[in-house]
């Protein structure tokens, strides 16, 4: 948190406009050493501070040679129901009207998909998520219906605005301005891409979205393709940051087909984020007040994360540890 708020006051003086035309990736790839042909797995991934716990419970799934659909769902319940983590889940930050509206989805190695958008009162809109993939006909659920459904599932029906969230809101309510702001701790969604002991890719990601939004208003974590890909040939990716930008670009979905195309998971991260800082530039934004990060992980278990300003870690947990990453970015 402490370094987050750092880099806010570096990148304060950066300048605005950058020459993306220019712009030469000096990253180095992070890619885990692989003896020829050896697949690093199991494997997993996570954003932020918080994927080092949530990693600790995937990998339990993992390490017993579960399947990678279980390790990503446990894992991202553990964020989910903390109520001190306050941009996912249980304590999570409301919306402008006080409403904690969460959004969710997960994907599996079939390629079978669940999503909830904008629901209200569930502590763990991911299993909701993966009731709508494994219980319905359909995909995606939200709001009122999505809430029904889950109740019909047995999901219990909770207050989730916690009394520091209100409080904050509250304090917004004075200025009531809706500024979403790169790095300052009023979002963060936990995505997690998993490659289990059988080979086997899945994903999960979920969130309450920007704080203080408009009620309705559905990020990139929901949306398949956007906050999350998993395609079981080629590899996985999922998405933080603004939600907006990410949807701009069907962001996962580009990094899991750049992979295709032979990139690496690093290399895939870096060309989506810098087709961000492109289409920011060309529609005249500020590039320093977005924030998006990719990470990204491929059939052989190699991996790699890039954003567009620093401050985004992730956490990694295979056979040889769990670790924390500060990501690369465009910004310096
Ligand atoms: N991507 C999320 C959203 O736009 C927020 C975040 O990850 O910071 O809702």
């Amino acid at each position: 948190m402490a370094n987050r708020r750092k880099f806010l006051k570096t990148t304060a003086l950066a300048t605005a406009g950058v020459a993306f035309q220019s712009f030469i990736s000096k990253s180095e790839e992070v890619v885990v050493e692989i003896n020829s042909g050896k697949v690093n797995k199991p494997i997993v991934l996570s954003t932020w501070r918080f994927g080092i716990e949530a990693n600790e419970a995937a990998w339990i799934v993992l390490k017993n040679k579960g399947r990678a659909l279980d390790a990503v769902e446990a894992g991202v319940k553990i964020p989910e129901g903390d109520p001190t983590e306050r941009s996912v889940g249980y304590g999570g930050r409301p919306d402008r009207d006080g409403r904690v509206t969460l959004d969710a989805c997960i994907m599996d190695e079939l390629s079978n998909i669940g999503s909830v958008a904008c629901l209200e009162h569930i502590k763990h809109p991911i299993s909701v998520a993966r009731a709508v993939m494994e219980k319905t006909p359909h995909v995606m659920l939200a709001g009122e219906g999505a809430l029904q459904f889950a109740l019909q599932q047995g999901f219990k029906k909770e207050n989730l605005l916690v009394e520091e969230s209100e409080k904050e809101w509250k304090e917004w309510l004075k200025t009531n301005e809706y500024n979403p702001k790169a790095n300052i701790e009023n979002h963060d969604t936990i995505g997690m891409i998993a490659l289990d002991a059988n080979g086997d890719l899945s994903g999960a990601c979920t969130t309450s979205g920007m704080a203080f939004k408009m009620n309705g208003r559905v990020g990139d974590s929901p949306i398949i393709g956007a906050g999350l890909y998993v395609d079981n040939e080629i590899g996985a990716a999922t998405a933080t940051g603004h939600g907006e930008e990410v949807i701009r670009i069907s962001g996962c979905h580009l990094v899991v087909e750049l992979m295709r195309q032979g990139k690496s998971p690093q290399k895939a991260c870096e060309e989506a984020v810098m087709r961000i800082v492109k289409l920011t530039q060309k529609r005249g934004k500020n590039l320093k007040d977005i924030q998006v990060g990719f990470i990204a992980l491929n059939k052989k278990g190699e991996y790699g994360s890039y954003c567009v300003q620093g401050g985004f870690n992730y956490a990694v947990h295979d056979a040889k540890g769990n670790k924390l990453i500060d990501a690369n970015y465009f910004l310096k």
